[in-house]
């Protein structure tokens, strides 16, 4: 049976311009705080990988880039908090500044676990970056040092995040009107 379309039925939370000039604020704000360090950006797969790859290139500093893929949501269409690798990192964190980039933070289980993994690497400093938070939802709280935008509990889609693996390359960040929670991969 062929899939519907949603586009046409999604409204419009944060177009193109207004992520655009909020990547380069937090660009520069990392730039400035990151310099004379040893940097290393890791994405959240998969939802980080449109904001990491627009974020590297407004931070002006030779920086490393990694990836780690976690999945949190599993089957189920409420967090469970259970948090499963399923791709690791590539290179050893240890005596490096890692800046976590996180597409969103709805519990906050997701990066609250993997602080606690990251920390048993011995990095020299861990601090997170998100573009979206919803604090009406926090389960865990997490220290985040860098926010994009706080939004209100909406299911988004769009800019990397995915309804059911599809819509990830829209280039804005959409929400279905009659939204009801959805699960989804990191
Ligand atoms: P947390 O562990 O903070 O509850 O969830 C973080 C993960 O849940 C995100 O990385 C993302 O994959 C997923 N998630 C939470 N809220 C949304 C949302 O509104 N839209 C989409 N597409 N995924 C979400």
């Amino acid at each position: 049976m062929e899939e519907q379309d949603v586009r046409s039925n999604l409204k419009v939370l944060l177009t193109r311009d207004q992520i655009r000039a909020r990547v380069q604020e937090l660009g520069k704000r990392i730039t400035r705080d990151y310099r004379d360090k040893n940097l290393v950006l890791v994405g959240v797969l998969k939802g980080a990988f449109v904001f990491l790859s627009d974020l590297a290139r407004a931070i002006d500093l030779p920086l490393e880039i990694d990836f780690l893929g976690l999945s949190s949501y599993g089957a189920s269409t409420k967090t469970s908090g259970v948090v499963k690798i399923t791709h690791d990192l590539t290179q050893p964190i240890e005596d490096k500044d890692v800046v976590v980039v996180e597409d969103i933070v709805d519990t906050g289980l997701t990066l609250s676990y993997l602080m606690e993994n990251f920390k048993t690497r011995h990095p020299k400093s861990i601090k997170l970056c998100t573009l979206l938070y919803k604090p009406s939802n926090t389960i865990k709280k997490v220290p985040l040092e860098y926010v994009g935008f706080e939004i209100e509990d909406k299911f988004v889609i769009g800019y990397g995040l995915d309804l059911a693996e599809k819509y990830r390359n829209l280039p804005y960040i959409g929400y279905l009107e009659d939204d009801t929670k959805q699960g989804g991969d990191s």
